[in-house]
């Protein structure tokens, strides 16, 4: 087990840094208080300078315009990323468009990754992933109602999703759909590319997620496909194969969250410490920090942080030494804790502010608001520990 990062990383993560710290966190007033939209002209001169300095899409493949990290090395500039909200669009390595361009290069044909692929590495398009239903329960995906029904060349495809995360402004959505309802469970539902002004493609409404609709890549939305007609090329990889691409794409997609966590993780306990220091609660000049609890927590979220980031560390380590299916067990851990590491942080960060923590003065709310989800998406902790559970007393059983 080796986690000593190169020399190369360590300056590439150095500059993420420095550049997060000096060009994003002063965009963050403005933008939890102005649409995504309107914030795109300085996003994109701020991309502009991220290209210029040869940092553009970390962890895509060489190949297709990335710079080809490894995972564990993505892990370590994920965090530097994640310590703005802003981080992971404006390098251009954000979900869902990180998972759809890992399914287009490996399952995607020649015109395929010619017409979606090449231009979303880019940065040209964007694009989304329709897998959860509005009356399905996305725990068990096995369970959907969108169909995609063969007629001549094309499938037309009916069902109504939601939680499509930046399906606003998006070009195009992967979208799960049965085709194949005869066969075994495991193998009745495909991926299919469906672009997004395909008539039948109706975006309802952006939902309200903990009092904010959202706009354009920050938004998620209520899809209502009715009668949506796309050429069978449009379908990725092998008819019946959705759920094999689903579990191929949500492995790393999974650690890619727990690496951006981390860095929020490190940025609501810079915000608490600081807080701490500063705040004077007494005539005397008491400070916060002087305070038995707020020590306490600052001890037990340095030690908390420490604890997930070797989890993900190893995790990534592991992926990238053994494959994905092998670290199951290790991504299945990470996503529980520290999707909850973060949430604790985040509160007691919050917390120490008081009134202030409230505010949008700071990026705190906000991260309480958005990252409360993360204990749901992506599987929720209670499935993850049920499957861990389950696959743990396998293992003893066979002893
Ligand atoms: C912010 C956000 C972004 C998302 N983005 C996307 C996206 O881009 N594309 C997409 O397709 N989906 C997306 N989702 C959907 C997400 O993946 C689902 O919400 C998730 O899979 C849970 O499905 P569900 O909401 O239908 O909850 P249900 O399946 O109804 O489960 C509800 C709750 O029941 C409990 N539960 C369920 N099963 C079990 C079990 N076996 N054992 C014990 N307890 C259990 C859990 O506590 C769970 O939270 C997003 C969700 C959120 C909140």
């Amino acid at each position: 087990m080796d986690f000593a990062p190169s020399e190369k990383i360590q300056t590439i993560v150095a500059m993420i840094k420095e550049f997060v710290k000096a060009e994003l966190v002063p965009l963050e007033p403005e933008f939890l208080v102005k649409d995504f939209s309107e914030m795109l002209p300085v996003i994109r001169e701020k991309q502009e300078m991220v290209k210029k300095m040869e940092l553009w899409a970390p962890n895509f493949p060489v190949e297709c315009g990335g710079m080809g990290l490894s995972l564990l090395e993505h892990g370590l500039v994920s965090e530097a990323l994640g310590y703005s909200p802003l981080g992971h669009f404006v390098f251009w390595c954000q979900a869902p468009d990180a998972g759809n361009v890992e399914i287009l290069h490996e399952h995607g044909s020649a015109a395929q990754k010619e017409r979606y692929l090449n231009p979303l590495v880019k940065g040209d398009i964007r694009s989304c992933f329709a897998m959860t239903e509005v009356d399905m329960p996305g725990s068990n995906p096995v369970m959907l109602e969108t169909t995609a029904v063969k007629d001549g060349n094309d499938y037309i495809i009916n069902g109504h999703k939601w939680y499509t995360t930046a399906a606003d402004g998006a070009d195009f959505a992967i979208t799960m759909a049965v085709t194949n309802p005869e066969a075994s469970t495991y193998k009745q539902a495909s991926m299919i590319i469906v672009p997004t002004d395909t008539p039948g493609f109706n975006r309802v409404r952006n939902i309200p997620v903990m009092g904010h609709e959202g706009d354009d890549y920050f938004s998620h939305g209520e899809i209502l496909f009715e009668s949506c007609r796309v050429p069978q090329t449009n379908l990725l990889g092998h008819e019946g194969q959705g759920f094999v691409m689903a579990q191929d794409r949500l492995g790393p997609g999974r650690i890619h969250h727990c690496m951006r966590w981390l860095g929020i993780c490190q940025r609501a306990f810079d915000l608490l410490c600081q807080r701490a220091n500063e705040r004077v609660i007494s005539p005397t000049g008491t400070t916060l920090g002087q305070r038995q609890t707020v020590q306490n927590w600052i001890a037990e979220s340095a030690s908390e942080l420490q604890a997930a980031r070797l989890m993900t560390l190893n995790s990534a380590w592991q992926i990238d030494k053994i494959g994905a299916a092998k670290a199951r067990d290790s991504v299945s851990m990470i996503k529980f804790v520290v999707a909850n590491t973060m949430n604790k942080i985040v509160d007691r960060a919050l917390q120490v502010h008081g009134g202030l923590g409230m505010t949008d003065d700071t990026i705190l709310a906000f991260f309480y608001r958005h990252e409360r989800a993360a204990r749901i998406y992506d599987g929720a902790d209670e499935v993850h520990k049920s499957s861990l559970a389950k696959r743990i007393l396998k293992s003893y059983r066979n002893n």
